[in-house]
């Protein structure tokens, strides 16, 4: 059964440059730049020195706090800097920047834990922090951290194969190439949770991935299920994917677990099984490189800390200077700056457009249609929520729920007025946050 939500989008998919391209392994760089917050929470504290020699899976940063993720070295070498360099967030960042000896040498500690059957949901838990585990999908938020909210109050688990941005290929490629590892790391999350049966979900324009999970999945036990979504965007929104699965409504500022539902990214869950079987902490991953302005649209998997510029080489560069260059996709990426910024746990995308695909660079102007009210999953009034944002007027936003606006830029795609609403918001919220820290609103 699949339950609607409302609003949302239907953005042209620009799949087909990259869907039937296998991952192709990316020779890591000769230096990497890893820095030491990729993920939702606590920044890590460096626990390495210029000049020591670290091995591949080695940890450089680490936190004590619950919400944190560490961070592991992702080439064997030198530590060349430890100094602030740029993020693909826009700033700078506090990074480790190691000098790649090409021997891929890895840490001793590194050995395979047993299997999902062998650990105790505890031991498995334990598993997913030491390495570094977070969202693939691009939230970044600590995978164990989310486990453990979850703990006690989960009944559905479900796995997050809609992958409903345009242009991003890289999750359906590892529906393909390697479901055994997804399952895997399905039986390790339903033990943990104590759960019977899981979903994996995934959008109806990937078929052939629907098939490939639906063929492993006998060979596995049963339990899991995989259900074809429709394809609309934003599917793949966590509140909106709990509703189209279990009929659930999230509420308002709350958490899946509030609903009993735990949703995890498809590559975190293949993650999971990897760390379990191997022992490797998370020091690669899979990124799509496309758009108008890409010679050579690819899947590559790329050591974490890469330069994004290396990774464009690797597709053979630029067809022409790009317009526009996004980490992540069209709706929700990141717009880069600077190709010395590094790939991050988070980065499943890069994308590279020519001139003619931006918007229109003409004045915006709202002329009152109300699609944006229409197009919003989150029965947000976007219109609204705009105007106050543009007059400074905090405690109206906040009043209308800007808290709740996930970013997802459906309101933005269909405005014919080429208003920036879900930069408006980003503001908005960042102004609250700064606010509230001064006790203000
Ligand atoms: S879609 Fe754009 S033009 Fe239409 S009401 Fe919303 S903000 Fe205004
Ligand atoms: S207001 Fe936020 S949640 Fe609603 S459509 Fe716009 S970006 Fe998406």
């Amino acid at each position: 059964m699949i339950f609607p939500f409302q609003g949302g989008v239907h953005p042209e998919g620009h799949k087909d440059a990259t869907r039937q391209k296998p991952i192709e392994p990316l020779p890591p760089p000769a230096r990497v730049v890893l820095p030491v917050s990729m993920h939702i929470g606590a920044p890590c504290e460096p626990v390495v020195k210029v000049g020591q020699h670290v091995l591949l899976g080695e940890k450089i940063a680490v936190s004590a706090s619950p919400v944190s993720a560490p961070i592991h070295a992702s080439v064997s070498g030198t530590v060349a800097a430890v100094e602030v360099c740029p993020h693909p967030n826009g700033g700078r960042m506090l990074s480790v920047v190691l000098e790649n000896d090409g021997a891929d040498a890895p840490h001793p500690d590194i050995r395979p834990f047993g299997s999902a059957e062998t650990l105790t949901a505890e031991e498995l838990i334990a598993v997913v922090r030491e390495a570094g585990l977070v969202g693939l999908g691009g939230a970044a938020f600590p995978t164990h951290t989310k486990i453990a909210s979850g703990l006690g109050k989960v009944d559905t688990l479900i796995v997050n194969g809609a992958e409903c941005e345009p242009y991003i290929t890289s999750d359906h490629r590892v529906m393909l190439e390697t479901p055994e590892e997804i399952l895997g790391g399905v039986r390790a999350l339903m033990k943990i949770y104590g759960l019977e049966s899981a979903v994996i979900a995934v959008e109806t324009n990937k078929p052939d991935a629907v098939e490939t999970l639906r063929r492993t999945l006998p060979r596995r036990g049963d339990g899991v299920r995989v259900a074809p979504l429709a394809t609309r965007y934003p599917q793949g929104a966590e509140k909106q994917l709990i509703r189209a699965v279990t009929g659930r409504e999230v509420p308002p500022g709350a958490l899946p677990a509030a609903v009993g539902a735990a949703v995890f990214n498809v590559d975190t869950v293949a993650s999971i099984h990897r760390a379990v079987t191997t022992g490797m902490p998370l020091l690669r991953r899979v990124v799509t490189v496309s758009g108008s302005a890409v010679s050579n649209p690819k899947n590559l998997s790329v050591r974490i800390g890469t330069p994004l510029r290396a990774v464009f080489e690797a597709t053979g560069g630029f067809r022409e200077q790009p317009f526009k260059i996004i980490m992540g996709g069209p709706m929700m990426g990141v717009a880069q700056h600077n190709l010395d910024a590094p790939v991050v746990k988070g980065t499943n995308a890069l994308l590279a457009f020519s001139r003619g695909e931006g918007k229109p660079e003409k004045e915006p102007v709202c002329i009152r249609c109300g699609r944006c009210v229409s197009a919003c999953p989150m029965r947000l009034l976007p219109v609204y929520l705009y105007h106050y944002e543009q007059k400074n007027m905090l405690a109206e936003c906040e009043r209308m729920r800007v808290s709740d606006c996930i970013e997802c830029g459906s309101c933005s795609y269909i405005c014919p007025g080429r208003l920036h609403l879900v930069h408006s918001f980003r503001t908005a919220k960042q102004k609250l946050r700064e606010a509230r820290k001064r006790g203000g609103n």
